[in-house]
C-alpha cells in the first residue's frame, strides 16, 4: 500500500470506530482521529510520510465526513483548484520569493485544504494566517497544520470583522458566496450594497485588500458570473480604484458537478507607486487536466503573457 492509503486507512479506521460508538460523526471521528495523534494517545507510525501524503489522506477523510453530514458551508477546495492555485502564486511571485518567505492570508480558510496546498508546494518559503468561522472547520486545518508542519497561525472569527492580521504579501482564498447577514459590519465597507443585503464575496475582496501590502497578489475563487450580477458595477469601480486585475482564468468544463456552483480565478495586484498595470489582463482557459498537449499550450500562453506584462 502506498503511503498516503496507509495513513487514510488509519484515519478512516479511528473514524469509523468514533462514529459506531455512537459519540459523533465520521468528521467529528476523524477530528478526534488528528487530535489524539496530536496529543501522544495514539500511536503515529508515519513520521516519514510526506506533507502531500498527511495532506491528502487527511483530505480524502474529511471528504468522506462531507459527504455523509452535508452540511451547506461544509465545502473544501478539490486538489485540482488547489494546484493551480498554487501554480499561479509560483509564477507571480517568483521575483519575491527569491528575497525570502512570503505571508499569506486566507480569509475563508475552512479545512485549510486550498491554503495547506499551495504552502506545500511553496515549502518553507511562506507563513500564513487562516480565519475561518467555522468550529469544525478550523480545528482540522489546524491539526492538518501541525501534522504537515506548516507554520499557519488561525483566528476562529468573522473575517469581515477587524483581524489581528499585518497586511501580507499574497491571498489565497476560496471565497463563500452569497449574501452577508451582519449588516452594521457590511456598513463599513465600499462595497456594501446600496440597497438590500451586501455580498459576502464581494466584501471578501475589499477585505482581503485592506489587508494587503501594496503590490501585493490576490489569487481568488470567485462566482463565474462575479462582473454580471446586479452588484457588479461598484465592484468594478472599486476594483479601478484600488487594484489591477491581471488575470481571469476560466476553469475546465466538466469539474464543477453544478454549474451554479462555477467558479474562476481571479488575480488582482493591489495597486503601488512603485508597480504598473499589466499591459493587458489575461484571460485564459484551463483545458481539461488529462489533455497533456493542451495544457502544455495553456502554461505555454502564460509563459509569455509573464514575459510581456
Ligand atoms: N478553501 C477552503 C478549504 O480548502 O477547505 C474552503 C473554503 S469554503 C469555499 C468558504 C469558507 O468560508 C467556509 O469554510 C465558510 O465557513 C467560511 N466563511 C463564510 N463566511 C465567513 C466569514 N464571514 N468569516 C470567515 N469565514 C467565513
Amino acid at each position: 500500500m502506498e503511503k498516503l492509503e496507509q495513513i487514510f486507512s488509519f484515519i478512516n479506521e479511528k473514524s469509523e470506530q468514533y462514529e459506531q460508538k455512537n459519540e459523533s460523526t465520521y468528521l467529528e471521528g476523524v477530528l478526534l482521529t488528528l487530535e489524539d495523534v496530536l496529543d501522544e494517545k495514539i500511536d503515529w507510525t508515519f513520521k516519514d510520510a510526506s506533507k502531500e501524503d498527511i495532506r491528502k489522506a487527511i483530505q480524502l477523510a474529511i471528504l468522506k465526513g462531507m459527504r455523509k453530514s452535508s452540511q451547506p458551508n461544509h465545502q473544501m477546495t478539490p486538489d485540482t483548484l488547489g494546484l493551480l492555485v498554487g501554480y499561479f502564486v509560483e509564477q507571480f511571485m517568483e521575483e519575491k520569493l527569491k528575497d525570502g518567505p512570503v505571508s499569506i492570508l486566507d480569509p475563508a480558510v475552512g479545512t485549510g485544504n486550498l491554503l495547506l496546498t499551495v504552502m506545500n508546494m511553496l515549502d518553507g518559503k511562506t507563513f500564513s494566517t487562516g480565519i475561518e468561522v467555522d468550529e469544525m472547520l478550523i480545528r482540522l486545518a489546524a491539526d492538518t497544520a501541525e501534522l504537515t508542519q506548516q507554520p499557519l497561525m488561525l483566528y476562529h472569527q468573522d473575517a469581515l470583522q477587524k483581524m489581528l492580521v499585518d497586511p501580507v504579501d499574497v491571498v489565497v482564498s476560496d471565497l463563500p458566496v452569497g449574501y452577508y447577514p451582519n449588516e452594521d459590519v457590511a456598513v463599513d465597507y465600499e462595497l456594501c450594497a446600496l440597497e438590500g443585503m451586501s455580498y459576502a464575496h464581494h466584501l471578501f475582496i475589499e477585505q482581503s485588500i485592506n489587508y494587503s501590502k501594496e503590490g501585493a497578489f490576490l489569487f481568488f475563487l470567485v462566482p463565474v458570473n462575479l462582473f454580471e450580477s446586479e452588484q457588479s458595477k461598484e465592484l468594478h469601480k472599486y476594483l479601478k480604484k484600488n487594484a489591477w486585475i491581471q488575470a481571469v482564468i476560466q476553469l475546465p468544463d466538466g469539474l464543477f458537478a453544478n454549474k451554479t456552483l462555477e467558479k474562476s480565478i481571479l488575480i488582482l495586484q493591489k495597486q503601488s507607486k512603485v508597480h504598473r498595470a499589466p499591459r493587458e489582463v489575461l484571460l485564459a482557459k484551463v483545458p481539461s487536466m488529462s489533455n497533456k498537449q493542451a495544457l502544455a499550450a495553456f502554461f505555454e500562453k502564460v509563459r509569455i503573457w509573464k514575459d510581456n506584462k
